[in-house]
């Protein structure tokens, strides 16, 4: 069951994700955490109080996500950034210094990509990346960082975190994970060995496509050192995204448990659909990850994606023809969207290696929302027309 506890001590994930971190209830407190707008904070007069200043990530509204976040995930600590990017950039530049490599999938989300192929070069940073194959010969001498995302956009790829931490354990790396499209309710990378996990909180953590923002949890001395990072490049926190992450949060269990059972009904229904070629879902037995899926995840999560026969133009009739399915890109909302990864995460990449990863011209990405999933079907049914 995807809300069962597997045997751990102390509250499960719903309560958690309702209750941890928030300011005590004492008598005529407020129910909510107040939205805590100042910049700074009076400071104590002994020169060895603490500093408050909301640039830091010390502001009360970060402080309470911080501490939920890290209940989520079992981390005994985190940190919460202006993006994902930030999140994935702060963890990344607490890990490495010049000289350094970094080793990570080809299918990645576009602007970690970026960030790994044209930004930390700059710095002296080497980065290989990695197709199906294994890992362990692409590992150098001087490898510091393992990135996985788990599970991998588009294709949905679960890689064996448990595999990847051992390896990059015997080598003295670390191992990062970008668990975005799981979320903690579906997977906490921590419990399977990952060093350090971030998100794209402006996904399903937030849930309602209405803020940008990040999180990075992990080792108290890994959390410290990105935040020291944050500090020097100003990737803080709005505190009223952090608020309005709070109380997105507090529902991330429910909104989750009802997309991973829409998405694998309508993924289930799409693999005997006319007109359509492959399904991919983790929570399909057909997937090529399905076992470790199984092994790894409380639910398969949220998003799915299939490739229609006819290629582009048969892909593209039916993203005009959807009604309740919208085309954006993101993904992770109540709402469900929909994309074709060719024009939007991977327009840079060129048609051989998307086509390499398993994007073929008809392939198209669907977010689920929290709609009724007999509208969704209905939709997919209408949009996909007559048997092909
Ligand atoms: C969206 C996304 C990011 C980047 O997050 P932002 O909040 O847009 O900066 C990183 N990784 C994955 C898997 C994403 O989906």
């Amino acid at each position: 069951m995807e809300s069962e506890r597997r045997g751990r001590p102390g509250p499960g994930i719903s309560t958690r994700a309702v209750h941890a971190g928030s300011m005590p209830p004492e008598a005529n407190a407020p129910v909510v955490t107040p939205l805590v707008h100042s910049a700074t904070f009076y400071t104590e007069t002994e020169p060895s109080g603490e500093v408050r200043y909301t640039r830091y990530g010390t502001n009360p509204n970060h402080q309470v996500l911080a501490a939920k976040l890290s209940a989520l995930e079992g981390a005994e600590a985190a940190l919460v950034t202006a993006s994902g990017m930030a999140a994935c950039a702060m963890t990344l530049l607490a890990l490495l210094r010049t000289g350094d490599h970094v080793v990570a999938p080809r299918a990645l989300y576009g602007g970690t990509r970026t960030l790994l192929e044209e930004e930390l070069p700059r710095l002296g940073i080497a980065t290989t990346l990695v197709g199906d194959e294994d890992w362990e010969p692409a590992l150098r001498p001087e490898t510091r960082v393992l990135l996985a995302e788990v599970p991998s956009n588009p294709t949905l790829r679960v890689s064996d975190i448990r595999r990847l931490a051992d390896l990059a354990r015997e080598r003295g790396a670390t191992l990062v994970v970008d668990a975005t499209f799981a979320t903690p309710v579906n997977l906490r990378p921590l419990e399977h060995g990952a060093h350090a996990v971030y998100h794209s909180a402006t996904k399903y953590l937030g849930g309602h496509s209405d803020l940008t923002a990040g999180v990075v949890a992990g080792s108290r001395e890994l959390v410290e050192t990105a935040r020291t990072r944050m500090k020097s490049f100003g990737a803080s926190l709005d505190p009223g995204a952090a608020w309005l992450l709070e109380r997105g949060l507090k529902t991330v269990a429910v909104r989750v448990e009802r997309q991973n059972r829409s998405a694998q009904a309508l993924a289930e229904w799409l693999a005997s659909r006319d007109g359509v070629e492959r399904v991919l879902y983790p929570g399909l037995a057909d997937h090529p990850d399905a076992r470790v899926a199984r092994e790894l995840m409380d639910g398969f999560g949220g998003m799915l994606s299939f490739v229609v026969r006819g290629g582009d133009e048969a892909a593209r009739a039916v993203l005009d023809r959807l009604r309740v399915f919208r085309a954006a890109p993101s993904l992770g909302g109540v709402e469900s969207l929909v994309s074709m990864p060719r024009y939007t995460s991977h327009a840079k990449v060129p048609a051989e290696e998307r086509h390499a990863q398993g994007i073929a011209d008809g392939f198209i990405r669907l977010s689920i929302g929290i709609e009724d999933v007999e509208d969704l079907r209905d939709d997919l049914d209408r949009a996909l027309g007559g048997p092909a």
